[in-house]
């Protein structure tokens, strides 16, 4: 078998890989861990794990993303995506990998090198003032909140002290749309404003005791926006979702350490992902019952998972050697849900 996956286009789901650079703290070696296919048809989209011991395994993706890819190179490749949520599509991006892979680096990216968030806003906002002089009218409504242990957090509900009460029950209307009981859901008209909200939440995601990025690493983030679209002249309208994903980090925890809390975050993590995974490999079976109702997030996905939705998994990869491990781990992941 030359390839662990070949990886067709199966129906509405396609996954990217995108290897981070080597970064300072990364232990020697780094980079070769991983090499490419520069020539043939496999160019840009087959990467290969280079074991210690010389051995390899190559893996085919609709896209793979070297470490020297920039945000607007991989930003190129789904604002088509991104476009049809304008176009009516429900739409999901999600990035999943390790701790430390360069899922929120893909996602939020920094104020100099915005990602896949930023730059979707951008666009979805600009097209939408095109799309005006053609009759279109649009409405946008934000959300953001967080999957920590199986439990909903709005990031974007002003908290008092203590907890907030709120159940945030998760059900789906007659029109197939996700409604979260009790969930702050904001209009919004333009980029910057999604920001001002994007920077709230950001301050309200978990704050560890010890380490923030350690606990915001332990839930999912999930960033919805509703887009509705009236046409005055031509009286069309379509009702379009594009939700943004920054998933849990997918490091399994060594056995042995993890006691109490970690635990139960771990198996949490553990349950969601492969969840969500069993949900796309169902659809990309086209099973008649697909295990939405298994984890919080693959409900509240629900509608824009299966249909006619669109769904892209960007797996993120660490060229650090003490990372391979992990990095094959989530590269079979990916290998399995295509
Ligand atoms: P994760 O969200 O998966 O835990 P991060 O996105 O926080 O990982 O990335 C870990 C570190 O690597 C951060 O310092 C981030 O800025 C950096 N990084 C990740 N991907 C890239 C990239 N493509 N280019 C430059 N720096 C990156
Ligand atoms: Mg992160």
């Amino acid at each position: 078998k030359l390839h662990n996956t070949i990886l067709e286009l199966k129906g509405n789901i396609r996954v990217f890989c995108r290897v981070r650079p080597m970064l300072p703290d990364d232990a020697p070696g780094a980079l070769d861990t991983v090499c490419y296919t520069n020539s043939g048809e496999l160019k840009g989209r087959r990467i290969d794990i280079q074991l210690q011991n010389g051995q390899n395994t190559p893996f085919t993706f609709d896209k793979v993303f070297t470490h020297d890819a920039g945000q607007e190179e991989v930003f190129m490749e789904i604002s088509q995506l991104v476009q049809s949520a304008l176009d009516g599509y429900k739409v999901c991006i999600f990035a999943y990998g390790q701790t430390g892979s360069g899922k929120t680096y893909t996602m939020m990216g920094r104020q100099e090198a915005p990602g896949l968030i930023p730059q979707s806003l951008k666009q979805v906002f600009e097209t939408s003032q095109a799309l005006a002089a053609q009759g279109w009218k649009f409405k946008m409504q934000a959300s953001m909140l967080e999957i920590y242990n199986e439990t909903i957090r709005d990031l974007l509900m002003i908290r008092s002290n203590g907890g907030d009460g709120k159940k945030y029950n998760i059900s789906h209307d007659a029109n197939g749309n996700t409604v979260v009981s009790d969930l702050t859901i904001v209009d919004v008209t333009s980029q910057n404003e999604v920001s001002n909200l994007l920077k709230r939440a950001a301050q309200s995601r978990a704050v560890g005791k010890t380490d923030m990025n350690a606990e915001s690493s332990r839930s999912h983030f999930v960033f919805t926006l509703r887009i509705v679209g009236v046409n005055e002249s031509t009286e069309q309208v379509v009702h379009g979702v594009l939700n943004l994903i920054d998933l849990a980090g997918s490091e399994r925890l060594s056995k042995s350490g993890a006691t109490g809390e970690r635990l139960k975050e771990t198996q949490a993590i553990n349950k969601s992902l492969s969840a969500l995974s069993e949900v796309i490999l169902a659809l990309g079976k086209k099973d008649d019952h697909v295990p939405y109702r298994n984890s919080k997030l693959t409900y509240l996905l629900q509608p824009c998972l299966g249909g006619d939705s669109k769904t892209l998994m960007f797996v993120n990869i660490s060229p650090d050697p003490l990372s391979v491990h992990e990095s094959l781990c989530a590269l079979k992941f990916a290998a399995r849900v295509n």
